[in-house]
């Protein structure tokens, strides 16, 4: 019996894998087994086409967390600047009016008060960016598992956007503004800089 890749050769014995004979250098110990250098060519393949999804399916969640962190940066720009737009003509009115019953105090108070008003109006946007996708998860994830009881029951029925509109608005509120928003923030900065 010859070896299949090299036809000069005498073979020592056959692939396990695919049957084939094959020579002494042809031959290799493999994971505590012997295969041909076909068979080792195809798993090496193998494993780096697993290799290439699994890094191919990380830079997906690298690059989704990147635009979500984008996106949330737009909102509180968005919002920012809503806010100042919403209040310049109190700016304008305060600053420029001559009406002495306004006191200066109030003029030199409004415009960072303002910014700063906005700028809380920005944050309120972004955290509940944040906060709300995160909140639905979890709610998601326990009704996945009391699932049963919600669809047998027709009363949940009626209970359960209710229940559901006001557990959102509630806990959702809470969760962004106080610390929610900020921590899923920088959760999903860390999966955008690779580091989870
Ligand atoms: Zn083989
Ligand atoms: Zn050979």
């Amino acid at each position: 019996m010859k070896c299949f890749y090299h036809p000069e050769q005498d073979a020592v014995g056959m692939c396990p894998q695919c049957g084939k004979a094959a020579c002494r250098d042809c031959m290799k110990e493999v994971d505590g087994g012997i295969l041909c250098k076909g068979c080792i060519a195809q798993r090496i393949q193998a494993v780096q086409a697993e290799g290439k999804a699994v890094l191919q399916d990380r830079q997906a969640t690298i690059d989704r967390a990147t635009r979500r962190l984008k996106i949330s940066k737009t909102v509180f720009v968005v919002f920012f600047i809503f806010g100042i737009c919403v209040s310049a003509p109190m700016v304008y009115h305060t600053i420029f009016s001559n009406d002495p019953q306004l006191p200066g105090l109030f003029r030199i108070v409004v415009v960072p008060g303002i910014v700063l008003g906005s700028a809380w109006t920005g944050y309120v946007a972004w955290s509940f960016f944040w906060g709300f996708p995160a909140i639905l998860a979890g709610l998601r994830r326990m009704f996945s598992k009391i699932g049963c009881l919600v669809v047998l029951n027709p009363v949940m029925w009626l209970i359960l956007p209710l229940v559901l509109y006001f557990i959102t608005a509630f806990v959702g509120t809470f969760y962004s503004i106080f610390g929610g928003g900020l921590s899923q923030y920088l959760k999903t900065r860390r999966v955008a800089r690779g580091e989870v």
